[in-house]
């Protein structure tokens, strides 16, 4: 017989229950998510059959020495003639992974080819999950660099702060192609969704938005700047010591932005202090730092999103009486912030524009178009997030990046002229 267990645990009791059963064996214990894992979730496959001498001789030597001439002549041709244009690295440390920590590149693996099966499923992008065996930024950097050439774009993920900010930064700076740090960026576009369908429920602008950050580090600094790109004026960071303030010692990146940049100069004290009236609560931190008395002196009917995973800063359940509106990181409660609403959608538009970098109006426009798959009256307290398998995402994302990036300077190619270039070449 199969028995289907929820968790390692229960079938562990299965298996004892069973035992005890007169005549009854237990021959086999499998787990249907190792079984999944077996050998690793994604491969690598050919566009076309090599059957013939003829075909071989154009899709390697010597009908390939041409193309490479070709692309040597001019390095732009490898969009049209490689496969760059459609290719993204997932590049990862391993020292942030999920909420299991620093577990190091090989058991990082695993969440890596997961995402490269998410870009493929949803968008029809080919990822490459890359782990890397150092944490030291120059090597990072280094080694994404010299790797670039194949790649269309780079999703940095699962990185640790404060490590994951100067890489990124320098990566952005010295690479042709978008660099994106999914953990901050996505969730930032995600949370933004959510937050222009939340205040077509409330009616506040976001000019009004009095808004509370628990946790300000790689996920809260990402969420609070494109908040503020989006119209939010009000923000207060707290972390595990209250709020941050310029004369506290040892504020790091994303706290000292924090504190210069949002927190009111003077501003003390706790989380219990800072919630006092406020809007918005922004948790990107540890689970249950958020009460139901925080609740009660908030304004009336607050956005809550708790999205420290696994267990949110306040239980839904405990939220739903005193909140307007909660959303979590979890698939298990309505309205779950999920990053995979926004990285397949944004990485093809910017491929589909052979874009040079993910700008600040091409993230805002994901935002947007994320929070527009929900027309305007179906918005609901319980649906302000589309569903991670609502097919309308990603490519309502990808033509609304696409669309920014051709505005802003992003992007190389406007027209549809790609495909025919290559048909009139003459070598
Ligand atoms: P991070 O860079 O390590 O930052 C964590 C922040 O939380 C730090 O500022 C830390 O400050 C603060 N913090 C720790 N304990 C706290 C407490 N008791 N009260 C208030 N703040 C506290 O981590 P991250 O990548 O930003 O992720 C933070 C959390 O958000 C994680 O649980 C992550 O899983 C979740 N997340 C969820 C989503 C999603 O649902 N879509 C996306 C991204 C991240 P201290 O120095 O004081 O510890
Ligand atoms: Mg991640």
């Amino acid at each position: 017989i199969t028995v289907n267990a929820r968790d390692s645990e229960h079938a562990q009791s299965i298996v004892r229950a069973v035992e005890k059963l007169p005549e009854v064996r237990v021959v086999n214990v499998s787990d249907r998510t190792f079984l999944m894992h077996l050998g690793g979730k994604i491969e690598v496959r050919s566009k076309m059959q090599i059957r013939t001498r003829d075909d071989l001789s154009m899709a390697y030597t010597p009908g390939v020495a041409r193309v490479c001439r070709a692309i040597h002549e001019d390095p732009e041709r490898a969009f049209n003639l490689t496969i760059k244009r459609n290719t993204v690295a997932v590049v990862s440390d391993g020292t942030a992974v999920l909420g299991l920590g620093d577990i190091g590149p090989r058991a990082a693996m695993p969440v890596m080819e997961g995402k490269a099966m998410l870009f493929k499923e949803f968008a029809n992008v080919d990822a490459f999950p890359i782990c890397l065996d150092t944490k030291d930024p120059d090597e990072i950097v280094e080694t994404v660099k010299r790797l670039a050439p194949g790649f269309g774009g780079i999703n940095l993920e699962d990185i640790s702060a404060p490590r994951c900010f100067e890489i990124e930064d320098r990566l952005k700076r010295e690479l042709d192609i978008p660099v994106f740090h999914d953990d901050q960026h996505g969730t930032a576009v995600v949370v933004l969704a959510a937050l222009i369908n939340a205040l077509k429920i409330t009616g506040k602008r976001m000019e009004e938005v009095r808004a509370v950050f628990s946790g300000v580090g790689a996920a809260g600094v990402a969420c609070a700047k494109i908040l503020m790109a989006a119209g939010v004026k009000n923000i207060v960071g707290c972390d595990s010591r209250g709020i941050v303030h310029p004369e506290r010692d040892g504020l790091d990146t994303s706290k000292g932005w924090f504190a210069g940049h949002t927190n009111p100069e003077g501003l003390e004290g706790t989380l219990t202090d800072a919630v006092k009236g406020a809007d918005l609560f922004v948790g990107l931190s540890v689970p249950n730092v958020l009460t139901v008395d925080h609740l009660k002196t908030m304004s009336e009917k607050p956005i809550i999103f708790a999205m420290a995973n696994p267990d949110p800063e306040i239980r839904p359940e405990l939220a739903y009486e005193h909140a307007g509106i909660v959303a979590t990181g979890r698939s298990d409660y309505p309205n779950q912030i999920n990053n995979v609403l926004c990285f397949p959608g944004i990485f093809r538009g910017a491929l589909d524009i052979r874009a040079r970098e993910i700008t600040e109006e091409m993230k805002l426009a994901a935002a947007n178009a994320i929070a527009g798959v929900i027309p305007e009256d179906a918005v609901a307290p319980d649906y302000i997030i589309p569903s991670v398998f609502d097919e309308r995402v990603a490519p309502a994302v990808a033509e609304a990046v696409a669309e920014a990036g051709k505005e802003d300077g992003a992007a190389r190619r406007i027209q549809e002229q790609a495909e025919t270039d290559f048909q009139s070449m003459a070598y």
